[in-house]
């Protein structure tokens, strides 16, 4: 049965990579009518940031793909948090002692520094290998009761696995196809350390085993610990899972690998939601931005997948359907803020004015305005073309509730010496409406217009300075029957005086 996990650290907020992560995992699991579980791998203790688990939590919840097991949800292969399952880890650690393919290492970290220095001034990195591991303070070069002797005094020490000194590994990515690895250009990477803790590594594999998972699907950055992990697979005994390493994301101007940097600097997410750390720290979120759960999940999907045609849109429910890591791509994905917003707008033009309306309704409140909820859905339905996230609705609909305060000085060129007075007749024309919808409102003035031989532009053009301001909005005909006659008349008025 598919098995898949998503395995994040808490060490901050949920970064755009990470839930690319888990949306695959949780697509290849949907589709394969298998299983979506969490873990939180929170081995190291140095790198916890509290709130940091919550916000994993919440932000998968808000983009719709909870898991199917986690702390708290169907917990049959519990616990779910390492930290949680500290007792378990140190037996495999041994036993991979007692069959020999790992060691106690007791050097002191001091010592490993000056062994990097010397290393660093002759030219050279220090490598702990099999190089070293038989000359240092391991139990590769201790008796039996030297061992028992440093164990028993409480020596610090670290286990480490025994990387075979010179093989070849050709493994298999269901992405990358055959990925060839050299052992001999391996270190000894530490398993267990004498505080009672695993290493990611050791945590990571004995987890996977145990919680069953077919298929580990995860960032491409985990690519170099696969021969690692994949030896320590054969050295237990165990079959191993099958593997997908999923393309870099890459920023949207140069080469590299996108960062919350990029986000900071260039002024875009790459979080899910708004984050402020104990510490001060802050990201910004799509959550926060205006961007709908089912944009960030279809543009995240395309993040190095399509199902090989153009299409684009994508509901969940399709994604599962067409998704496959057969199609996911090896080269890195770049990622396209603007595109991003594209993506949300077609959500966006296809709401409800009534969901829409809400947004509106928001910042109207905060601003102290009230406004009847049926004028708000109409303005929202008028905006909605133009707005790419729903934070851009207000910007695009302020003057429907605000009187402009100044006339956009480029526009305010279009009033001419005759203007004001063709406004004054404006003002009796609109006055003369009987039914004040935007059609009837429309035919009124185009018909006083094409009777005085005036030209369209002569008159609409001031008139959209008068109401909105500048020349930006829908409509001028709707705009002038949201706005009623009196308003629209108290705006004329301003802009003749
Ligand atoms: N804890 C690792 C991470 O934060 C998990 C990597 C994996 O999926 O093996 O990404």
């Amino acid at each position: 049965p598919v098995r898949v996990r998503f395995a994040p650290s808490p060490t901050g907020p949920l970064h755009i990579g990470g839930v690319r992560t888990a949306l695959f995992n949780y697509l290849f699991a949907k589709k394969n009518n298998g299983v979506f579980y969490l873990r939180i791998e929170d081995t190291d203790q140095n790198r916890f940031v509290p709130g940091a688990e919550e916000y994993i939590f919440e932000a998968l919840k808000w983009l719709g793909i909870e898991p199917d097991e986690t702390i708290g949800v169907n917990e049959q292969f519990g616990p779910y948090r390492q930290s949680d399952r500290k007792h378990l880890y140190k037996q495999y650690a041994l036993d991979l002692v007692h069959n020999g393919f790992a060691y106690y290492a007791f050097d002191a970290a001091e010592d490993l520094d000056a062994l990097r220095k010397e290393a660093e001034a002759e030219g050279r990195t220090f490598i702990y290998n099999h190089s070293v591991r038989e000359v240092l303070n391991t139990s590769l070069n201790m008796t039996h009761d030297e061992l028992e002797a440093r164990l028993f005094n409480n020596d610090p020490y670290v286990i480490r696995f025994k990387m075979p000194i010179d093989e070849k590994l050709t493994l298999k990515d269901i992405i990358r196809g055959e990925v060839t690895f050299d052992t001999a250009l391996l270190d000894d990477k530490v398993l267990y350390k004498s505080d009672g803790m695993p290493t990611y590594h050791l945590a990571n594999i004995v987890d996977d085993h145990l919680q069953g998972t077919s298929h580990v699907i995860r960032g491409e950055e985990w690519l170099p610990s696969l021969p690692l992990h994949y030896l320590l697979y054969r050295s237990f005994g165990w079959d191993a899972p099958e593997f997908a390493h999923l393309p870099l994301i890459l920023k949207p101007v140069g080469n590299g690998k996108l960062s919350k940097r990029d986000g900071d600097k260039l002024g875009f997410p790459v979080f899910p939601l708004d984050w402020k750390s104990e510490t001060g720290e802050t990201a910004m979120g799509y959550r926060e931005q205006g961007f709908f759960p089912e944009a960030v999940v279809n543009f995240l999907a395309l993040l190095g997948w399509n199902d090989g045609t153009e299409k684009e849109l994508f509901t969940l429910e399709e994604l599962i359907e067409s998704f496959d890591l057969a199609r996911v791509n090896k080269s890195g994905a770049k990622f396209d803020p603007e595109k991003n917003k594209w993506f949300n707008h077609q959500y966006l033009a296809k709401k409800e004015n009534g969901e829409l309306a809400v947004y509106l309704q928001s910042v109207l409140n905060e601003k102290g305005i009230a406004v009847d909820n049926a004028v708000v859905e109409k303005v929202a339905g008028l905006v909605k073309d133009r707005a790419n996230l729903t934070t851009d609705l207000y910007a695009l609909a302020d003057f429907f509730f605000v009187a402009p305060e100044k006339y956009d000085e480029k526009a305010a060129k279009n009033w001419k010496e005759d203007t004001s007075g063709l406004m004054q007749q404006v003002i009796s024309v609109i006055e003369n409406v009987k039914v004040f919808e935007a059609k009837e409102i429309e035919s009124t003035i185009k018909n006083w217009i094409q009777e005085n031989e005036l030209g369209m532009g002569k008159i609409m053009q001031p008139l959209r300075i008068a109401l909105v301001g500048e020349m930006k909005g829908p409509d001028l005909f709707e705009i002038i029957s949201v706005l009623g006659k009196a308003e629209t008349t108290k705006r004329l008025n301003t802009a003749i005086n």
